[in-house]
């Protein structure tokens, strides 16, 4: 059991900004969580802090039911995994991952079947004489998670551990830590600040911006139904096109574009929580997979006359960019396609899969 709870976490540096910001997160038994967001914005901070290796400004930690507060980092049965492996360099693989228990005063036998054993986890037993500098990026990053294992701690925490890598052996750790997860069915917190990391790894995702937690929820709710326009912009890729513009009626409503040459009618969905923005500023969000450039039958689509500004293949597919209501749009159209700059084509923006947010507070409005 480690259940991990953040209650009103808060951390200053210099006593006046707030790097963290009262940030409330439950990380339950045997989960696997990302906290994700841009550089600066406060996760290392939380993370650390959950290590014991920062202060705390604010608020507490909870491991299991009890406050860790005061408790130092070796006696908070956890074990981290830092992105620049943290490797000691004078000693082979085995005296690394020996090390935390050595010094914990662990029987040889003991050390020598738990290293023995997280070695074959990994696929690092052919190394375990060698030293880090003998060895490439991605069996560093191994002997590192390795040295985590062998503590068998109540909570992993994971502090970028593969931006080190290239972007092959990135994919192909990514894969192994989620095994590893599945295996050791153990409780991980995991940093990151790529989306893609946290979308293809996070059971439970927490997006955090300036100190601020924004949304915590499963990847799949965090892009279907982001709650701001942070959020929305910043789970995806390539991101969420948004276009600024008002809500008006002629007959039904629409969405008109803030240079007033693009209109969408609002399909009956949205109607209810849109009426009372009738005439105010709004932002519009629709992802690029959801724009089509064949009109088909089924779709309730809503056709808009384009000049591509750019037109880029990329194997599998092909991302068009153009101009639309002063916003610029990207779409992703299907490879067999033939498109060139300057063509004037029809595009058909998909009117179920539409986003709204408020102009002030950028918050959603319909999710
Ligand atoms: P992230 O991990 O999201 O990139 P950090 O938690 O490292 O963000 O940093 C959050 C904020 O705290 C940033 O503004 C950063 O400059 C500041 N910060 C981080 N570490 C320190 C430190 N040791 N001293 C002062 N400011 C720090």
């Amino acid at each position: 059991m480690a259940e991990v709870i953040l209650k009103n976490l808060s951390k200053s540096y210099d006593g006046k900004s707030k790097a963290v910001n009262d940030v409330n997160i439950k990380i339950n038994d045997k989960e696997f969580v990302v906290l994700v967001g841009p550089s600066g914005c406060g996760k290392s901070t939380t993370l650390r802090m959950v290590a014991g290796l920062e202060d705390i400004s604010g608020g507490e930690i909870l491991i299991d039911g009890k406050v860790v507060n005061d408790i130092s980092p070796k006696d908070r049965d956890i074990a981290m995994v830092f992105q620049n492996y943290a490797l000691y360099p004078h000693m082979t693989v085995f005296e690394n991952m020996a090390f935390g228990l050595k010094l914990r005063k662990f029987p040889k036998s003991e050390i020598l079947n738990r290293v023995q054993e997280a070695a074959k986890i990994l696929d690092i037993e052919n190394f375990l004489e060698r030293k880090p500098k003998a060895l490439s990026g991605g069996q560093r990053q191994r002997v590192a998670v390795g040295r985590a294992i062998v503590r068998k701690p109540k909570v992993f925490l994971f502090d970028e551990p593969l931006s080190n890598l290239d972007a092959k052996l990135r994919v192909q750790m990514r894969t192994e830590i989620s095994k590893l997860h599945k295996k050791l069915e153990a409780t991980m917190i995991y940093v990151t600040h790529d989306q893609t990391e946290a979308m293809t790894m996070g059971d439970k995702i927490v997006v955090m911006k300036d100190g601020f937690v924004q949304q915590i929820d499963s990847p799949l709710k965090l892009y279907n139904n982001p709650v701001n326009k942070f959020v929305a912009g910043f789970i995806g890729s390539p991101s969420m096109n948004f276009i600024d513009g008002k809500i008006i009626k002629n007959t039904k409503l629409l969405f008109q574009s803030v240079d007033g040459k693009d209109t969408i009618e609002l399909s009956g969905k949205y109607s209810s929580k849109l009426e009372s923005y009738l005439n105010k500023n709004i932002i519009l969000g629709f992802r690029p997979e959801d724009i089509q450039i064949k009109n088909t039958e089924s779709g309730n689509l809503s056709r808009h006359s384009i000049k591509l500004e750019v037109v880029e293949p990329m194997g599998n597919e092909i991302f068009i960019y153009f101009l639309l209501g002063n916003a610029e749009i990207t779409g992703r159209v299907p490879a067999d396609t033939i498109l060139k700059v300057d063509d004037v084509i029809d595009v058909f923006i998909d009117k179920d899969k539409l986003h709204f947010f408020d102009a002030d507070d950028q918050k959603s409005i319909v999710d």
